[in-house]
């Protein structure tokens, strides 16, 4: 059928190797939203996309984006029918599992400084242990200001990390099942072991505390309100002896995020204002005023018809979502031959095979899936046959294994044309994720194809 090794397309391969350095570099200096959304800018800008507030009128062929609370982006090329008839839109989430620092983190136990953590999004705990973990994300005090932490990625930073059992005295917990091995309150990582001189009561936690100040300017109640997020540390990297796959933190979904804003980047002309939004909280439930169910989508499509002098730019951006066609640019389970048992072989996504349509997603039933009008998925194989893009279909896994969620559900609250499209992930959700170099280039080709289809 339409399924076909991508690589075999390629008789040289130069160009699917060259945009893969692209996309590591993106995720290896974007683990977080906010630098995601900080990377995403400087891109939208430097390929002449305008600040919306820059903007007084808009017309066809321009390039506009919006930033929500530095966690959301929303990029659009106006097109030359009315917004009326509709977007094409690329929607991917730049959230990705996680640890989160407490509010109150630091505590002193036995000679050790240690933070206490919650963790972001579905985890397997045990997979967070003994790894080399950076700590990145924002202090905000009392004045007001907003100070960036970043420990851990520059190579001549520390790192910190999850102490596990020596094997040797594992006997009770090698007992245990994998959910129960490792709690989530035992996630904690470790800060320091020195302690300050002239400090007798928990002098290692005051040492700590004093290096943060000393290089940050914050105090200990100011991590209350702070989001100080613990990612797995050092750049993605080539993985297999043939470098055809990239080994990184956060390609669900950062892979889709780029693929789709690279895209939209590269597009020049459309007939259809062409979008691509980049989401936060997905992996929580997209909830939230940074996540996917959010008004900011809606209010920046009515602001986008206000500056096209609409006399009711609300109902005309109803009008504009409802018409709208969108991919929901999220990655899909790749088949592993070490775990084959949980795939239907004839439903699951295979690494190399390109971009991944899943018609629906969902779990016990197709619960909670947006399940795309098949008329629609038709419109979008046509369009990637039409462009000899390598498509394949998939599920996540076999009907009873279990089962997940995208953000294409809540698009299509909007009665707008959804279907997930993305690139097939092994190890989704675990510090190290693979993906293939060359289904990260179809799916850029695929959303490319899409933006004017
Ligand atoms: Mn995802
Ligand atoms: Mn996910």
């Amino acid at each position: 059928m339409y399924r076909k090794n991508a690589w075999l397309k390629y008789q040289n391969t130069k160009e699917v190797m060259d945009f893969a350095e692209g996309y590591k570099n993106f995720i290896t200096i974007s683990k977080t939203e906010r630098l995601a959304v900080k990377e995403a800018e400087k891109l939208l800008k430097a390929n002449g996309f305008k600040k919306i507030d820059d903007v007084k009128t808009l017309k066809e062929g321009d390039r506009v984006y919006f930033i929500n609370k530095k966690k959301n982006v929303a990029a659009f090329i106006i097109g030359k029918e009315p917004l009326t008839k509709g977007l094409r839109i690329l929607g991917a989430h730049i959230d990705s599992p996680r640890l989160d620092l407490k509010e109150h983190p630091v505590y002193e136990a036995k000679g050790f400084a240690l933070g206490d953590t919650h963790y972001y999004g579905g985890i397997k705990k045990y997979q967070w242990t003994t790894i080399p973990l950076s700590l990145i994300g924002v202090v905000c005090k009392k004045d007001g200001s907003v100070v960036e932490v970043n420990i851990g990625e520059d190579p001549k930073d520390p790192v910190v990390g999850i102490t596990d059992l020596l094997i040797h005295l594992s006997a009770d917990q090698m007992a245990k099942t994998l959910a129960k091995a490792i709690e989530g309150e035992s996630l904690d990582i470790t800060l320091g072991s020195m302690p300050l001189n002239e400090e007798d009561k928990e002098p290692v936690k005051a040492n700590v505390l004093k290096l943060l100040k000393d290089k940050y300017g914050i105090e200990e109640e100011d991590l209350v309100s702070a989001e100080i997020e613990i990612v797995p540390a050092g750049p993605a990297r080539d993985y297999g002896l043939d470098r055809s796959m990239i080994a990184g933190y956060g390609h669900d979904d950062r892979s889709c995020a780029y693929t789709s804003l690279m895209a939209l980047l590269d597009t020049k002309k459309v007939q259809y204002t062409a979008c691509c939004i980049l989401v936060d909280k997905e992996e929580i439930g997209s909830v939230g005023a940074t996540g996917a169910h959010s008004l900011f989508f809606e209010n920046a499509i009515a602001k986008l018809a206000a500056l096209m002098n609409s006399n009711n730019p609300l109902w005309d951006a109803r009008m504009a979502l409802e018409n709208s066609k969108m991919l929901s640019s999220d990655v899909s389970a790749g088949y592993d031959p070490l775990y084959g048992s949980v795939s239907d072989v004839k439903n699951v996504a295979y690494l190399g095979e390109g971009i991944v349509f899943n018609k629906y997603t969902g779990s016990r039933g197709k619960s909670g899936s947006n399940d795309s009008m098949p008329e629609y998925y038709a419109f979008v194989r046509n369009a990637m046959d039409q462009a000899n893009v390598n498509w394949q279909n998939a599920e996540l896994g076999k009907v009873d294994q279990g089962g997940g969620g995208t953000i294409a559900y809540i698009l299509g609250n909007y009665n707008m044309s959804v279907i997930d499209a993305g690139i097939a992930v092994l190890n989704m959700h675990a510090p190290m994720e693979i993906v293939s170099k060359v289904d990260v280039y179809e799916a850029y080709l695929g959303y490319k194809v899409f933006l004017i289809a």
